[in-house]
């Protein structure tokens, strides 16, 4: 079984590979400078010797350079959110989009979505990837979609209550304002029952929150439009790690200094080959998101391939007086203290070289002088033990910090 689903997937493997070589002369160029040539791939164990692509081959062909399919078969254009610098475009033929809808109305079953739901979505439409991947998924498997798009809470919630929406996606920081907004209302005939969230990097100490003042499960997806959108990774109900649909990708965990591929269980980036896309198949996409591979099948039984919870992308390292930290520790380390809420932000300064980091969040309720000298001492210990380096922090009066709508800004620079 195993034997005949590896020769399917290096026929796969194979066919992309030549798609690229025939058709995208960036993809060619870095193959011959390698010395390789589609014959040269006879295993999935031959991937490795392929080269990466990273977001910069997507900017260096902007927009058009890595496109495998002729233009007038691309029927929808995407682009990255663009978090740093200008905006990749990515591409779909009519065939993609098909690949898309059946792989995220197959990853939402698995979730635990279902015909019988109303599903909304609370993700901004456009050029972002994800609220279109979760309506076609949706709609394709049968739920009543209602795409209510980012932001506009009071709508939000009014939508959900005259709908009897049963299940939302959203950023989880916009979930935590949502559950907050929901909290603070007298009446509310919720029938809320299952949350899907994604594009940003959280932590079990969020999903417990969510969970609990929602009266939700909630559940992680993973994806990125470099790779098609949402739907490249996705939790089951037993949420012990995010399922990777092998009949589409190929995932590979590597040392991010070196390039090395490393074994199940340890720490790297994500890189991920497609093998089905038409339109923009990626070989060897360098995602810069940090996880791991289990090495055991989910106790689910479906047999896929799982990933860890995205520990943080690399370009959101800071490294604090050698210490390399991530903000999703942040999120980790606060969770742990019961006066705060998870409403938080990263300040980064740099002094002569070094850099300063201070830990902007809020506590739960307004505090005596007495009360918010203690909630800092816990703080600032829970901080330095998780940290293993001691930062600055201020606490700040509930309601203060900025709520976001969409993906959460985690790291202000100051001067
Ligand atoms: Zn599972």
């Amino acid at each position: 079984m195993q034997k005949s689903k590896d020769e399917q997937r290096t026929g796969q493997l194979q066919r992309v590979v030549q798609r690229v070589w025939e058709r995208v002369p960036h993809y060619r160029a870095k193959m011959e400078d390698l010395g390789l040539s589609p014959r040269d791939i006879h295993s999935l164990e031959d991937l490795s010797r392929l080269p990466f692509t990273t977001k910069n081959d997507l900017r260096d062909t902007y927009p058009y350079g890595l496109l495998a399919c002729d233009k007038e078969e691309v029927v929808r254009i995407h682009a990255s959110s663009g978090t740093t610098g200008k905006p990749t475009v990515v591409a779909y033929t009519r065939q993609d989009i098909a690949t898309w809808s059946s792989l995220m109305a197959h990853r939402l079953t698995v979730a635990g979505l279902s015909s019988k739901d109303v599903f909304q979505i609370a993700l901004g439409y456009g050029l972002f990837t994800g609220a279109l991947g979760f309506h076609w998924g949706a709609e394709e498997l049968g739920a009543l979609v209602i795409p209510s798009g980012g932001g506009f809470t009071e709508r939000q919630v009014l939508l959900m209550e005259d709908l009897g929406t049963t299940a939302f996606t959203s950023t989880p920081s916009y979930a935590l304002h949502l559950a907050e907004v929901l909290n603070s209302r007298k009446k509310n005939n919720l029938r809320l029952r299952l949350g899907i969230f994604g594009a940003e990097a959280w932590t079990e100490e969020m999903r417990i929150h969510l969970e609990q003042t929602l009266g939700i499960t909630a559940i992680d997806s993973y994806g990125l439009s470099e790779i098609i959108g949402p739907g490249v990774a996705m939790e089951c109900p037993l949420r012990e790690g995010l399922h990777f649909d092998e009949d589409h990708f190929l995932v590979e965990i590597i040392n991010p200094e070196t390039g090395e591929v490393l074994p199940p269980g340890e720490t790297g980036e994500i890189v991920i080959t497609t093998l089905t896309k038409e339109a923009l198949p990626m070989i060897r996409y360098r995602t810069r998101d940090l996880s791991r591979l289990y090495s055991e099948p989910c106790p689910c039984g479906c047999g896929e391939k799982r990933i860890a919870r995205i520990l943080g992308r690399s370009d959101d390292m800071l490294i604090i007086r050698g210490v390399n930290v991530f903000p999703s520790q942040v999120e980790v380390a606060l969770g742990r203290v019961p006066g705060l809420s998870l409403h938080y932000f990263l300040e980064v300064s740099e002094k002569g070289g070094m850099k300063e980091l201070t830990v902007c969040c809020e506590s739960k309720t307004v505090l005596s002088e007495e009360a918010a000298g203690t909630l800092i001492r816990q703080t600032a210990t829970e901080l330095k033990d998780l940290l293993g380096v001691r930062v600055g922090l201020r606490i700040f009066e509930p309601g203060v910090l900025e709520r976001s709508a969409g993906k959460a800004v985690r790291i202000k620079k100051v001067a």
